[in-house]
């Protein structure tokens, strides 16, 4: 059986007080959501400590929502893997298109902070996800082959157990625009057959996860299909009811 996950993906939003009362939010009304749906919080990295502690006693984990490329040393404003392991980071988003749009990250980026990220037992939440001008050439499956390949291939069969994919179509994150159903089900069977023309049967069991303008309304249909086994979730992870109520699209 597969991880059922939600991952709420917070980007730069919430001043550190902010955070802790979203935080204390989701653990009040975690419990109205099946014990089945793995929660995850990404806060920015100012507020972990804060939020981990709020989530101290509750099942919801602890994700960053990056990580340096270098283990430590003179790296201006960088800030290691070691570091958010050490204040309670079960999971780091890596590889988010914002990241590779704004940051300049590449798949070389990408593959040592893999190397980070499992030198210090994190689970990555790997992102994968065309452009819109990509979706409409028709290349979006070939997008998400090269990210999966360039990077992904590059892990250990012990290393890809521990590994979240999640597929985000840019043209659907912050946009309200969001994938059909059909859509997200075709790519991520896609994404699960490049991931077993590597690792074989394992790839039945790497949580996928859709992202994009998911939120309460369209959760159910999304993460009823065969290959969706959660969302990534931006804009409605940032009120502790929607979020919660994104988990309850399981139960649909
Ligand atoms: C994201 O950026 O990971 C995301 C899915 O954002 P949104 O839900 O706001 O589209």
């Amino acid at each position: 059986m597969r991880k059922k996950i939600v991952a709420g993906n917070w980007k730069m939003n919430t001043l550190p007080a902010e955070g802790v009362e979203l935080t204390k939010g989701v653990v009040a009304g975690r419990g109205e959501v099946c014990k089945c749906v793995d929660f995850i919080v990404c806060p920015p990295f100012t507020h972990l400590s804060t939020v981990a502690e709020a989530l101290k006693g509750s099942d919801i984990a602890l994700g960053a929502q990056n990580c340096a490329a270098e283990e430590k040393g003179a790296y201006t404003g960088e800030v290691a893997a070691s570091m958010i392991a050490a204040l309670g980071c079960k999971y780091v988003i890596l590889g988010h298109s914002e990241r590779r749009q704004y940051y300049g990250e590449t798949s070389a980026t990408l593959n040592k902070k893999m190397v980070q990220a499992y030198a210090n037992n994190l689970t990555p939440i790997y992102c994968v996800g065309e452009n819109l001008e990509e979706r409409e050439a028709g290349k979006h499956f070939d997008v998400v082959k090269a990210q999966i390949e360039e990077v992904v291939y590059n892990l250990t069969a012990e290393q890809f157990k521990n590994l979240v994919i999640a597929y985000e179509p840019v043209w659907a994150i912050g946009t309200g625009k969001t994938a059909t159903a059909e859509q997200a089900q075709e790519i991520h069977a896609y994404i699960r057959k490049v991931l077993a023309s590597k690792f074989g049967a394992a790839a039945d069991e790497c949580a996928i996860l859709y992202g994009g303008s998911c939120k309460p309304s369209n959760a159910a249909e999304i993460f009823a299909k065969e290959d969706v086994d959660g969302g990534l979730i931006g804009g409605a992870a940032l009120k502790a009811e929607d979020f919660l109520a994104i988990g309850k699209g399981f139960e649909k």
